[in-house]
């Protein structure tokens, strides 16, 4: 998509005429979005911003802002790809290369269950069988003829112990999404981004077959045809620009007009890890991370579910509840954030009394957000969505076991 080169400097009555027009109009056009971002620096921008998001926001959700007591179970963390700013992926002979047995898929479940979570993130690498020879062997040798097969028994087992799962696998085909349905209550990928430039020598995604955008967006399609309940997001950090920033955002509207699957986006801000090419790389600020989640907020419009995690921005908690988020994502009690494990989750009695503190109410909601189980059934595979319905409250939102505290399952 190619966009409008900014134009002159934007003073604050400026940009909130701009964001006021957006938010009137529940969408902000890539120009617009474009100068706001170039003019950041600008005193009085970024509040305008989050101001004109936070207002959004409101009008779509109301008070709320939910979060998702989870497990995370990285069900291998083998990878075809070389991202350059990644230390989840192993190589298979590393003493840290590791893939799960369903026998591990159970315990972790359990240990959910036992903390009141509903929803098991499973997150693994892409394909590593098409990389790895000892792989294909360990799969074969269990009777699986892919990773994909081993998703799919983990997602049974995951149903069997009590949790309901949300997979995001990395590249999937749409025969193999269409297996995982039934067991899923929602799918995901990160879009990242939808710079091919990125992809270039030399670059983040240079040897990451998987981040092509067009490879991305087809398994977005794909997931829409599906009518799969989808996440997706946009990655902060990894060296691309503004402009493709915004185009990356302009992307997920246009596919979520077109198919309406998305359920939420994610703003995520890359964090520089020690083992990466990457690590000398500047983190990006938080107060950046503020302004694309009320950027994300203003183009993809109030009804558009925005999640910014809680445990990447940690410094900027209160300003972000008031930036255009209305959840703050997989939060867990078990299980670290093996993405990003230097970051720990902040405790989830605190994000509610920060949550209490900026004017809203903190809510737990389960795999999928209450409105899409409760009003969209057309989106769920209908054996899933009775499960789903039994772990909901009549409002849909997490149903928890009455005898625990919020102290305890923390
Ligand atoms: S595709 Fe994901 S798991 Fe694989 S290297 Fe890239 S960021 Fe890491």
């Amino acid at each position: 998509m190619k966009l409008p080169q900014p134009d002159s400097p934007l003073d604050r009555a400026a940009a909130e005429s701009l964001i006021q027009a957006a938010v009137d109009t529940g969408t902000m056009a890539a120009d617009v979005a474009l100068r706001l971002a170039s003019n950041l620096q600008h005193a009085g921008v970024l509040d305008a911003l989050a101001d004109g998001a936070f207002e959004s926001k409101r009008k779509g959700k109301g008070d709320v802002v939910t979060v998702s007591r989870n497990i995370f179970l990285p069900l291998t963390n083998l990878c075809r790809n070389r991202c350059t700013y990644c230390s989840f992926a192993k190589q298979p002979d590393s003493a840290e290369a590791h893939t799960y047995s369903l026998e591990e898929v159970a315990e972790g479940v359990r240990g959910g269950v036992a903390t009141g979570c509903t929803e098991a993130l499973l997150c693994l690498g892409d394909k590593p069988e098409i990389a790895y020879r000892s792989h294909r062997e360990w799969l074969k040798e269990r009777g699986y003829g892919s990773t994909a097969d081993l998703v799919l028994e983990a997602c049974k087992i995951t149903v069997a112990e009590g949790m309901i799962p949300h997979t995001n696998a990395g590249i999937l085909s749409i025969e193999e999404m269409e297996r995982l349905r039934p067991w899923n209550a929602s799918m995901g990928l990160m879009m990242e981004t939808t710079s091919t430039r990125l992809r270039g020598k030399g670059m983040v995604h240079f040897h990451a077959p998987d981040k092509d955008p067009a490879v991305r967006i087809r398994m977005h399609e794909e997931a829409g045809q599906l009518r799969i309940p989808f996440t997706s997001g946009l990655l902060l950090g990894i060296g691309e620009n503004d402009a493709e920033r915004v185009a990356t955002l302009m992307t997920l509207r246009d596919l979520q007009e077109r198919h309406g699957n998305l359920q939420e986006v994610i703003v995520q801000p890359f964090h520089p890890k020690p083992s990466t090419p990457m690590r000398a790389v500047e983190p990006i600020r938080d107060d950046e991370v503020v302004a694309w989640v009320a950027l994300a907020r203003l183009i993809l419009g109030p009804e558009m579910n925005v999640q910014a995690p809680p445990n990447l921005a940690p410094g900027m908690l209160e300003r972000l509840a008031r930036s255009g988020l209305n959840d703050w994502g997989g939060v867990s009690p078990v299980t670290v954030d093996f993405i990003n494990p230097e970051a720990p989750w902040p405790a989830i009695e605190s994000l509610r009394r920060l949550t209490t503190a900026s004017g809203q109410v903190l809510k737990d909601r389960g795999p999928v957000y209450p409105d899409w189980l409760l009003d969209r059934p057309e989106f769920f595979d209908p054996e899933m969505r009775k499960k789903l319905l039994r772990l909901a409250t009549d409002e849909g939102y997490a149903r928890r076991p009455t005898h625990q505290s919020d102290e305890e399952a923390a």
